[in-house]
């Protein structure tokens, strides 16, 4: 077995519109930016203060990422989120990554949500949970750690 190939990722998309704020082509309100990630005021907040973390390479989904570009993001959360919390006095804050479209995701060019939240704020939280009956709880685990190669082949 030879090494695995390569697969080339473009940096930038002409038509990503983040790819365009990263790039300065359109305005935003920047509030963070390192040579491999920016930060900006979300034009449509869910609460004002709401802020997007984006990698400046294109990659549409979050398991696309190079596992270093995610821990790069990752770490400017905190930092972000003391500040966001600060300025806006916010009691909490909502992080998310919107996944695909069944998952609510409009531009495909990942990115993480800093939502303010506030006690009694108009916000509809938390999802709806369910249950797990039977096995179904441990043949899920199973399925999951097949995937992550945790389960001897
Ligand atoms: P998604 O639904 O993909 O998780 O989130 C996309 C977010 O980008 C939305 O919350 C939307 O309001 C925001 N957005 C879309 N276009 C623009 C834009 O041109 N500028 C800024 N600052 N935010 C945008
Ligand atoms: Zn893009």
């Amino acid at each position: 077995m030879g090494e695995p190939t390569a697969v080339t990722q473009p940096s930038h998309d002409p038509h990503c519109i983040f790819c365009k704020i990263v790039l300065g082509e359109i305005p935003s309100a920047r509030v963070l930016e390192t040579d491999q990630a920016v930060a900006f005021l979300d034009i449509h907040p869910v609460i004002p203060g709401h802020t997007l973390v984006v990698p400046k390479a294109h990659y549409a989904h979050l398991g696309d990422l190079p596992d270093s570009l995610a821990s790069h993001a990752g770490s400017l959360l905190p930092r972000l989120c003391r500040a966001i919390q600060a300025a806006t006095g916010a009691a909490g804050l909502n992080v998310i990554v919107n996944n695909g479209r069944a998952a609510g995701q409009t531009i495909d060019h990942c990115h993480w949500h800093i939502i303010p939240r506030f006690d009694d704020d108009p916000v509809n939280w938390p999802w709806p949970q369910g249950e797990y009956l039977g096995d179904e709880l441990s043949q899920m685990r199973f399925r999951i750690e097949r995937e992550l190669g945790e389960v001897p082949g």
